[in-house]
């Protein structure tokens, strides 16, 4: 996949992979063997017929291809992108057993962005309106897929948002430079042309109850609100200035537009010096954003090696290749501060690895001795999400699991009746394409259900 050079991209926001031409796209796809036991199709939590659409491809028929992953997908655009292809579908290609699987991501990007460039996105089938209302609660692509799917199956669908913009993640989280704005601005578009009605601003927990939105007759509610409630190492000195949690940090940058200042009005203050303590992409995401803010020197500050990092490789790669420099075994034990309680050092001690942990990756050992100091300016905590307890602690009967999760079957049904969940809010921080898988099955589950309750 063609780039921008690194050199030239730390300096601005655009998208780092450039995408597939027709001519690189026909030649991948033909590397594609279809074959008979679609091990790859194994490997897609939404069960994209991926040989069938490659195929298309191959015939030239783009518009086609992208019909045939919407038969499952409803965001191929922001899932060709994002999704961590090397561990799901692509794992799973013969062609990599010897050598390169074929590359079904950027394929999947290619037709996306074909059809949305030849203007020539449909609005899919709508079924006559049943006048059920139902609600969803979160915008992110757990809640929307399951808000499309119930708008085409009939029903008068409502969204409420905490934010004052749409799209969970996507918007808030994923930076403009790996996942364009406009493209997930688009496939919230979509949903709205499905006679979907978004309502941002209002959190529910707070500004309304659950019980309250069934009081306004919706007779079944989805539950989408993400993992967005930052975690913390709690070590010395993270009150200080100068530490952000991520989701703050990517917060101000991408959905407050922090790095348009001042043509947007929320400055971020970066320094020069800044330590993203993770190895997670929420990390990697930071870190980039970090050197396109303008610091010096960034910082990967993790724990364990590099083999051990969860972040997709290729994140990894690029962080490399645009100067960002990993501190390894490194464990942070302290935050420092100057007179006016500004961030001034991060303390840390070298590591080595002990046995594997619950993970089942290496423990890491703090070698006695070993700390030492490194200046700094602002630190970013980048070690994990948990779910939003909010709507858990202010409903009643709603059973929850580890770390706050709401507890939900495979169908996304909760031990309330009426209430469905799906997404990281069930599962805990996870990725796009599961929170998607999670709210297209919560969808059939609702239907399923409203139908029953229609019928007695
Ligand atoms: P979210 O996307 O979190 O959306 C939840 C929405 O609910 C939010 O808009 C929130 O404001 C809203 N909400 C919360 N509480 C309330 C309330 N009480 N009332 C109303 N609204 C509420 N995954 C990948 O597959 N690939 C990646 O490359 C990748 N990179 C990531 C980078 C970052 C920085 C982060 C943070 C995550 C990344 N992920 C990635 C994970 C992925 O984005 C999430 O798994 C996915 O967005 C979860 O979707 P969701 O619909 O469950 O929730």
């Amino acid at each position: 996949m063609p780039t921008q050079a690194a050199k030239d991209r730390v300096l601005n926001f655009t998208e780092v992979a450039l995408g597939y031409t027709e001519e690189d796209a026909l030649l991948e796809s033909a590397r594609c063997l279809t074959c008979k036991k679609e091990e790859c199709r194994e490997g897609c939590p939404v069960d994209i017929d991926i040989p069938g659409f490659i195929k298309k491809i191959k015939a030239r028929d783009y518009l086609g291809a992208v019909q045939k992953i919407k038969e499952t997908s409803s965001l191929p655009a922001i899932c060709g992108r994002v999704c961590p292809q090397e561990s799901q579908c692509e794992q799973f290609c013969v062609r990599g057993k010897k050598g390169e699987a074929v590359s079904i991501g950027r394929l999947e990007r290619f037709v996306s962005d074909y059809e949305r460039e030849q203007g020539a996105v449909n609005t899919p089938e709508i079924a006559h309106p049943n006048g059920i209302k139902v609600a969803i609660v979160g915008t992110g692509p757990g809640g929307l897929t399951c808000a499309g799917e119930l708008a085409r199956l009939g029903y008068s669908v409502t969204m409420y948002e905490a934010l004052h913009v749409a799209g969970g993640v996507l918007m808030y989280g994923i930076p403009e430079f790996r996942l364009p704005k406009d493209i997930v601005q688009a496939d919230i578009d979509n949903v709205r042309k499905l006679g979907v009605d978004i309502q941002t601003n209002v959190i529910i927990g707070r500004t309304m109850m659950v019980d309250e939105l069934f009081a306004m007759d919706y007779k079944a509610i989805f539950i989408g609100t993400g993992a967005g409630l930052p975690n913390f190492m709690g070590i010395p000195g993270e009150n200080l200035n100068g530490v952000y949690s991520a989701n703050e940090f990517l917060t101000r940058v991408n959905l407050m537009k922090g790095y348009l200042f001042p043509e947007y009005l929320t400055p971020v203050r970066i320094g020069k010096r800044v330590a993203i303590l993770g190895a997670g992409n929420v990390a990697m995401d930071s870190a980039r954003c970090a050197k396109r803010l303008g610091a010096e020197e960034v910082y990967i500050v993790y724990r364990r090696s590099e083999k051990e990092m969860p972040a997709r490789a290729e994140e990894v790669d690029h962080a490399h290749e645009e100067g960002i420099h990993f501190r390894l075994l490194t464990q942070p034990i302290e935050i420092k501060g100057d007179e006016n309680n500004w961030v001034k050092e991060l303390i840390c001690a070298q590591c080595e690895l002990g046995e594997p942990d619950a993970s089942g990756r290496r423990s890491p050992i703090n070698i006695p001795g070993s700390e030492f100091s490194l200046p700094m300016d602002t630190v970013v905590v980048a070690i994990g999400q948990s779910p939003n307890p909010l709507i858990q602690t202010t409903t009643k009967g709603l059973a929850t699991g580890k770390n706050g999760t709401i507890v939900a079957d495979p169908d996304g049904r909760t031990t309330r009746p009426a209430i469905f969940a799906g997404g990281d809010i069930v599962t805990g921080a996870a990725t796009v394409i599961l929170a998607m898988g999670a709210g297209r099955k919560a969808a059939a589950a609702m239907d399923k259900y409203l139908q029953q309750a229609q019928v007695k």
